[in-house]
């Protein structure tokens, strides 16, 4: 029989709720026993009809809950994994015949509406973690509530941690529900007090020695249980799990790492009771999503890696920031919730009170180009046409839409055949009209592995040589990084050689998986052309398939200075391998803040294009401009004949012959030429003098000339 847990007592509410109302709010603090204990108690009642699908925010807490409750329900039902409880995760599913109960993440959900909008054999979904906010969370329970316009009988049950229950049960209610809402369960669980301690001054040591230092104090007062520190990601985990081994080694703690990308048997070591104590080295996945039982002191780094965006291209990128106030509480609540614990905070009091109270749902600042997609995808007409918790602001959805437009992937409002085969790589669209142009030249797989590499943090240490050298010349680099990870894989992405490269191992196995898993999803049906130089030009021409939005010129030969088309202007880093390429997609720029804005930035990653492609791919946007001009420098009437392309010359030709040929119009540029230069430049200035007292001397003699 497993332990009792606070959720226990409100599970026959819940059920009721669920079983009569067909929505509920379940709000209940971490570890009180919501994700492990409702889907279970909901099945047992027989309170749903068919699978129960409950969305988590995280991958690993997907896994870990479902490993978790089909270890707890076990027994005759089978524990495995893929029985009655299974969970599926982007490029990852353990479920079967039987499975009842599936843990998904939150992009899985949306995705399957698109090729199943009924959520046939669907019985209930639950909303878990609805607090985090995320952008998939907020499109899920738009989606599943519109749902529920149709199918009566699908439940749908919002759990958080903290939330503030009423608006959302208020959004559920809908317009066909009752004035009240949708009932709202609450457990408010048991914690135990809490020994705050704050940095005395801002420490501006590196993270992990401020750790040990914590971790040492904490141990010499006595320890009797878990410590669970909270770091901001992956890499200063790994980076912390040096500076700590002198420590751990002292005082006999087992130092364990728990994030997201880890392999499965580590994360599960993390969460495992273990006989030594464990000193677990976590991000913001231990804040609500996983519980971790013997926790009696919590190290907080008050620093996470939040999910941002690229403002220039919409990619995903993680940044550290400090976490809301409402986070710094609940990383300190982990170390309540068995007995009163110790939480030590390496920022100051006034760190802490300064900080904003919550953080801002990823709606109000995310790129929203994916969501757009997949809702043209369903059948609606775009962002606008869903009745949102929180609609995103107008501003950021237009870009969205826009966006879609340019890539071919909407056209008049209404999703393009184009759109429908983005759709099928989980990626943002511009990477996933990347890996269509390739599949349709005969080059998917190395695009999927560019894909991969633009979508992912950097591969390089530092975009210069291991040893600070410049770069040779290449034309993009990604096709530079993209040689470094098939040379990568030659010698099986081994750590030591990947460092000696100048090359981040870390990244290159998440690259790496990511590329073979967006290659399996990718049609590779045509004859892929003869020659590596044919092959890179296949791929330059899909990135810029992407980019459209992002070519640039060089303002000189070999000048670092890249002028937009569109506006604005950027410089080359000088770790850019793009040297000679007169014409460029800008692919990756240093984060410039407004969205869009191409003032002045900084451009990482770029790669060569040719004007005949622009021509041959967006002739609806190529102007032509055919003009008389005068050449200072040359002093004579010259032709112009240029190409634009959203306004930047990208063809020019001169000549004097075709000034010739156009004879009056020519000579009319020529006379403007001269008068605004001045007469005196084609007369002696004495004689003109004299010609004009005396023209002077007759007007005034002789009135009636007029002159
Ligand atoms: P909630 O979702 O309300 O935050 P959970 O259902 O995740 O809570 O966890 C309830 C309790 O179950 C935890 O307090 C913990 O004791 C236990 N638990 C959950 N997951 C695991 C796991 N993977 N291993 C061991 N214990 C677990
Ligand atoms: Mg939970």
């Amino acid at each position: 029989m497993p332990a009792a847990l606070p959720i226990d007592a409100v599970l026959p509410e819940i059920v009721g709720a669920v079983r009569d109302r067909g929505v509920a709010v379940l709000v209940a603090p971490p570890g009180a026993g919501k994700t492990t204990r409702v889907p279970g108690a909901l099945l047992d009642a027989g309170a749903v009809t068919g699978e129960i699908v409950v969305l988590q925010p995280r991958r690993l807490a997907a896994r870990l809950a479902a490993a978790r409750v089909a270890t707890e329900r076990g027994g005759a039902r089978g524990g495995e994994l893929g029985g009655e409880v299974g969970y599926e995760v982007r490029f990852d599913r353990r479920i079967g015949p039987a499975t009842r109960i599936r843990f998904v993440t939150e992009g899985v959900l949306t995705r399957r509406l698109l090729g199943d909008p009924e959520l046939r054999g669907v019985g209930c979904v639950i909303i878990d973690e609805f607090h985090e906010r995320h952008l998939d969370g907020d499109l899920a329970l738009a989606l599943v509530a519109r749902l529920r316009a149709r199918r009566r009988e699908l439940a749908l049950l919002v759990m958080s941690a903290t939330l503030d229950a009423e608006p959302v049960a208020a959004f559920l209610a809908g317009p066909l529900g009752a004035p009240a809402g949708a009932p709202i369960v609450r457990s408010e669980g048991r914690t135990f007090a809490l020994a705050i301690e704050h940095a005395e001054q801002p420490d501006d040591r590196p993270i992990g020695r401020q750790v040990a230092a914590a971790v040492r104090r904490i141990a010499q007062d006595g320890l009797d249980g878990d410590v669970l520190v909270f770091l901001p990601g992956a890499a200063e985990i790994r980076r912390c799990q040096d500076d700590l081994a002198e420590v751990a080694a002292i005082f006999d703690l087992a130092v364990l790492p728990l994030y997201g990308d880890l392999p499965a048997d580590e994360q599960d070591r993390a969460v495992r009771p273990a006989r030594q104590r464990k000193l677990i080295l976590a991000t913001n996945v231990a804040e609500t999503s996983v519980t971790i039982d013997g926790v009696v002191c919590v190290i907080d780094s008050g620093l996470a890696r939040i999910a941002r965006h690229s403002p220039w291209s919409g990619l995903p990128s993680l940044q550290i920031e400090p976490v809301s106030r409402a986070s710094c509480t609940q990383r300190a609540g982990r170390a309540g919730r068995t007995r009163p614990g110790r939480v030590i905070r390496l920022y100051t009091r006034h760190d802490h009170d300064t900080r904003r109270a919550f953080e801002v749902p990823e709606i109000a600042r995310a790129d929203l180009a994916e969501a757009a997609l997949e809702l043209h995808g369903a059948g609606l007409a775009g962002l606008g046409a869903l009745a949102w918790f929180e609609p995103p602001p107008a501003p950021a959805a237009d870009a969205a839409e826009e966006l879609l437009v340019r890539l071919g992937a909407v056209a008049s409002g209404a999703i393009t055949p184009l759109g429908r085969r983005l759709l099928r790589f989980p990626v943002h669209p511009r990477l996933g009209r990347i890996i269509a142009e390739a599949e349709a030249r005969g080059v998917a797989e190395p695009a999927c592995a560019i894909a991969a590499l633009l979508g992912a943090r950097e591969l390089r240490l530092e975009r210069r040589g291991p040893r600070g050298e410049a770069r040779v010349a290449s034309p993009s680099d990604l096709i530079d990084d993209l040689d470094a990870l098939y040379a990568a894989r030659q010698h099986g992405l081994r750590p030591d050689r990947l460092r000696r490269d100048g090359l981040d191992p870390y990244t290159a196995g998440a690259v790496d998986r990511v590329a073979r898993q967006l290659a399996r999803a990718a049609r590779d049906d045509r004859p892929a052309p003869a020659g590596d130089d044919a092959v890179d030009r296949e791929l330059q021409l899909a990135i810029l398939t992407g980019f459209p939005d992002r070519v640039g010129k060089r303002r000189a030969p070999r000048s670092a200075e890249i002028v937009f088309a569109g506006g604005g202007s950027g410089a080359l880093a000088p770790g850019s391998a793009v040297i000679d390429a007169e014409l460029v997609v800008a692919v990756d720029v240093a984060d410039t803040g407004a969205r869009g804005q191409a003032s002045k930035v900084q451009i990482r990653r770029a790669s060569a294009i040719e004007a005949s492609w622009l021509l041959d791919l967006y002739l609806d946007r190529i102007a032509e401009r055919d003009e008389l001009v005068w050449n200072a420098g040359r002093q004579r009437v010259e032709r112009v004949a240029q190409l634009t392309y959203d306004g930047l010359v990208i063809d020019e030709q001169r000549d004097v012959d075709g000034a010739r040929r156009a004879g009056a119009a020519a000579a009319a540029v020529l006379a403007r030429e001269a008068i605004a230069a001045g007469i005196e430049q084609f007369v002696d200035p004495d004689a003109l003098a004299q010609w004009r007292a005396r023209v002077a001397l007759v007007a005034r003699l002789v009135p009636d000339t007029g002159l």
